[in-house]
């Protein structure tokens, strides 16, 4: 058979619909290239740079519509690094997790592996589906969500349910779904997701009950490396520094991506209207498909920002492989899922003109495959 082709006219403006990262916008890259010409290669203590990470502090709390008492933290490392942060800095004792695929079973193995802590208690749910919430036992002192499990492309809402800190990783979900943070105490994400940034740094949006935590476990004598030391986090961040050198270009692309979303959107609630848009066609198209369906059978749990969609009878593998073909890139289903199934990273910075585009490509693809 010869290999499937795609039409110019058919083809998104742009082919990045990866999952993570996210495509960076082109406004961002020239803000960078613009800014950078006097900012990167500047020390990260002088004021060019510090006054990149306060504009970007100020943007993620505004848009957020974080309240008045809650700070914005910045960090090396990505939420990976965050995990570790939590297993030394957050959990006092015992944390309770939901885990439903990939990232949410990896924060529960940091703490599991800790032997200062108590076993973590695991409320745990097939891929493709969540977890009901449930109360926790009283030892517990932490709640770990996962807002968005870019594994299976499957949302959590969050609420706090009793006392514990209700600390929430939002790295995918962050800037795409909505979010009460007057329910949470943390909510932590990397930047080259919703926020179509580079890797490499870690935002945490934190209470004040967060913040007490913080400052109790930092002066408990409990043995913390510094890069993980959420007290010498908290400290840096209130002077818009970093404990070590931060990536600047993530900096400065995040800050012009925080502020375009406003300048478009106006608020968290703008930005959710137009990711609805996009869950809606993409959902849409594959229920309308003999071939293909969403994964996620629970309406209310299908993702806002990651869409997975399982093919029957079309190898995935084979549409994959037409789509980069022709530029379209960055669709395989998360690896270790294992499913004959397309991946699609629906970020804020990717427009509903360029899925509706994908959509009309891959059934110009499975026409000529079946
Ligand atoms: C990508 C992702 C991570 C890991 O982020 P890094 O910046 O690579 O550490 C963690 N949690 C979720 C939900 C993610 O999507």
């Amino acid at each position: 058979m010869a290999a499937p082709t795609i039409p110019a006219e058919l083809l998104p403006r742009d082919g990045r619909f990866g999952c993570g990262p996210s495509r960076v916008t082109a406004s961002a890259l020239d803000e960078l290239a613009r800014v950078g010409r006097s900012v990167m290669g500047t020390s990260h203590r002088q004021a060019p740079v510090r006054s990149e990470v306060r504009a970007l502090r100020e943007g993620l709390h505004a848009l957020l519509g974080a309240p008045e008492d809650h700070e914005v933290l910045i960090t090396v490392g990505g939420a990976t690094a965050f995990w570790d942060a939590a297993v030394f800095g957050l959990v006092e004792e015992r944390s309770q997790h939901y885990v439903f695929g990939e990232f949410s079973s990896k924060f529960a193995s940091a703490v599991k592996a800790a032997p200062w802590l108590a076993d973590p208690v695991l409320v745990t749910s097939e891929p493709g589906t969540r977890p009901e919430p449930v109360a926790a036992p009283d030892d517990v002192d932490v709640h770990a969500w996962t807002h968005n499990e870019t594994s299976t492309g499957v949302m959590q809402d969050v609420r706090r349910l009793d006392d514990a800190l209700v600390v929430v990783d939002g790295t995918s979900a962050a800037g795409g779904l909505p979010i009460d943070l007057a329910q949470v105490d943390v909510y932590y994400f990397s930047l080259q997701k919703g926020f179509a940034a580079d890797g490499g740094l870690t935002i945490a949006i934190v209470s004040p009950r967060a913040i007490e935590r913080i400052e109790r476990i930092a002066a408990s004598g409990r043995y913390v490396p510094a890069f993980l030391d959420l007290g010498v986090v908290l400290e840096n961040s209130r002077k818009d520094q970093t404990y070590n050198t931060p990536a600047i270009a993530t900096v400065i692309l995040a800050r012009a991506q925080v502020q375009q979303m406003i300048a478009e959107h106006g608020d968290l609630r703008g930005v959710v209207a137009a990711q609805r848009s996009k869950a809606d066609h993409m959902y849409g198209w594959a229920e309308s498909r003999a071939w293909a369906q969403p994964f996620v059978s629970e309406d209310a749990a299908r993702s806002l920002v990651v869409a997975t969609i399982d093919l029957d009878g079309i190898s995935a593998d084979d549409v994959n492989a037409a789509l980069r073909a022709h530029g379209i890139v960055d669709t395989d289903a998360y690896r270790k899922l294992g499913r004959n199934q397309l991946r699609i990273g629906m970020f804020p910075a990717v427009p509903l003109e360029d899925l509706e585009a994908f959509t009309a490509c891959v059934d110009h693809v499975v026409a000529q495959l079946s």
